[in-house]
């Protein structure tokens, strides 16, 4: 008989926490989750998946105009965003009871509430003391406000999702994937949408021609892109807000989002106290078994701000489930994690970005097509696609590629799989396309548009 309640304490039913939960009860672990809000955590409730369903909500205005060159007649349209919450709160509630569900059925107990840590091994829930052999920190993170100039009237992504209307006019801040996807979700729904991004040029970390690109046809469709530009303050005004940007221009809002990044929930949660070692945002620093300084606590997925995606999280648990319960120590593995923007049109993007590649490799050839798609021949739109090759010229090895495009999340999962399987340009070359689509120019690359010295 152990001498803890549980084998495995696990703190947050996001999807991190579910997993790890569910796959250690598998090996025959003793679980209980603790939940403080909605089961399903971020990606579920206020991420992935309700962002999702609003990017199929918006793309529809650009569908109906682009039917007209199908030869069909749409009538009289208007958006319904009361409806659109409605629907999208229905299935997220569907979801929360899978969840539940999921955890019940394997056995795991699901504890309401928010915890706290006393020692390495024993955790505080609405008063009652729970020991366990191991703790698992899964609690994810928040998002980041600025602070002061008002910004206490800004939102955040979390009540965006919950808005009582569309805001008519609206400002976004910030430059990363949450920034970017609303301005498009909103722009398409019907808002006018202004966004400002504190650098030269927004989504840091992405491959240029792809920033370039996405920006381009974001200001083709209006939405009214200020780099080098940040929110300065806002204030009350009657009927809305006034947005003061850093260049001194003024806005007239209704709304002001703000998505400047997210900062990992750890705070008042006991851990330093614990003796648990937390980086600067207050990330929980863990080994590669995902242990964190104090043997029994472990933490994965956002709160150990590492790579912040929902299957990154996912495979972070299931290692960990392995390692604590299989008698299998497994590292995750971090090494070309595909990704994608769903901006309008999206960003799909897996390996080094071509700057990267330079760096890493030296000598590299890249391979870059820019194209209108088949289907806006007809419609007359000129939205660009953009592909692109990064091929490693000593080995002849494809270690990135980055589609701007319709559906380039969904394409670049299936190149991922090449990616990861270390694949070289002669068998990109090798593999014949499906004909007509846009990915085949995945594979229909011949010319290298540039090359290193
Ligand atoms: P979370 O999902 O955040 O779960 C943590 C859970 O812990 C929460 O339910 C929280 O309530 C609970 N908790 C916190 N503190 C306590 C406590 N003290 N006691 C009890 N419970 C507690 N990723 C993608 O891969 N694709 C996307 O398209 C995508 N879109 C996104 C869109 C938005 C707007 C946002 C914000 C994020 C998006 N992400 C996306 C990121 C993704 O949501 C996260 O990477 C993922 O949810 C991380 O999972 P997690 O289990 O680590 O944490
Ligand atoms: P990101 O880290 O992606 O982007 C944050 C943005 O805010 C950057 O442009 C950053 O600029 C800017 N910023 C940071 N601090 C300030 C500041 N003080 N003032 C003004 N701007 C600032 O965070 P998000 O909030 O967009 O998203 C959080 C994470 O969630 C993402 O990183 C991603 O991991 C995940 N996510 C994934 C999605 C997907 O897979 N499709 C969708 C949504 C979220 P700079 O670059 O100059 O630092």
């Amino acid at each position: 008989m152990s001498r803890y309640d549980y084998d495995l304490f696990t703190w947050g039913g996001g999807w991190g926490g579910v997993r790890a939960s569910r796959v250690s009860a598998s090996y025959g672990a003793r679980v209980a989750v603790a939940e403080e809000r909605d089961l399903g955590g971020t990606c579920v409730n206020v991420g992935c998946i309700p962002k999702k369903l609003m990017v199929y909500a918006s793309h529809y205005s650009e569908d109906f105009e682009d039917a007209a060159a199908y030869g069909w007649t749409v009538g009289p349209r208007s958006f319904d965003w009361a409806t659109l919450i409605a629907n999208k709160d229905r299935e997220i509630e569907r979801l929360n009871g899978i969840y539940r569900t999921i955890l019940t059925q394997n056995g795991v107990e699901i504890i309401e509430g928010r915890a706290v840590v006393v020692d390495p091994h024993t955790v505080e829930i609405g008063g009652r003391r729970i020991t366990a052999e191991h703790i698992l920190v899964a609690t994810g993170g928040w998002p980041r406000m600025p602070e002061g100039g008002g910004a206490e009237l800004a939102i955040s992504s979390n009540e965006i999702f919950h808005l009582e209307s569309l805001p008519e006019r609206i400002l976004v801040v910030g430059g990363g994937y949450i920034a970017v996807e609303f301005a498009g979700i909103l722009h398409g729904m019907g808002s006018k949408v202004t966004q400002v991004y504190r650098g030269p040029l927004f989504l840091r970390g992405f491959d240029d021609d792809a920033r370039t690109t996405l920006a381009e046809e974001m200001r083709k469709k209006e939405i009214d892109l200020r780099f080098d530009t940040n929110l300065a303050s806002i204030e009350e005004a009657s009927g809305g807000l006034v947005a003061t940007l850093d260049d001194g221009s003024r806005l007239e809002v209704d709304q002001v989002l703000c998505a400047i990044g997210r900062v990992p929930l750890t705070r008042d949660l006991g851990l330093e106290a614990a003796g648990v070692r937390l980086g600067k945002k207050g990330e929980i620093e863990v080994n590669e078994f995902g242990a964190s300084s104090v043997p029994s606590i472990h933490a994965i997925g956002d709160v150990t701000d590492r790579v912040s995606l929902t299957p990154v999280a996912i495979h972070e648990a299931v290692c960990l489930a392995a390692t604590l319960f299989d008698g299998r120590p497994s590292s995750p593995d971090h090494q070309d994690i595909a990704s994608a923007v769903f901006s309008q049109p999206n960003i799909g993007s897996v390996g080094v970005t071509e700057a990267q590649a330079r760096a890493e490799y030296g000598e590299i050839d890249v391979y870059r097509s820019k194209f209108r798609a088949l289907k806006h021949t007809l419609t007359g739109s000129s939205e660009q696609t953009m592909m692109k090759l990064l091929v490693d010229r000593a080995s002849d090895r494809v270690v990135g590629v980055h589609m701007v495009g319709p559906d380039a999340g969904e394409i670049i999962q299936g190149i991922a799989i090449a990616v990861k399987c270390h694949a070289t340009k002669a068998q990109f070359d090798a593999t014949i396309g499906i004909h007509p689509t846009a990915a085949e120019e995945f594979v229909t690359m011949r010319e290298p548009v540039a090359a290193a010295d």
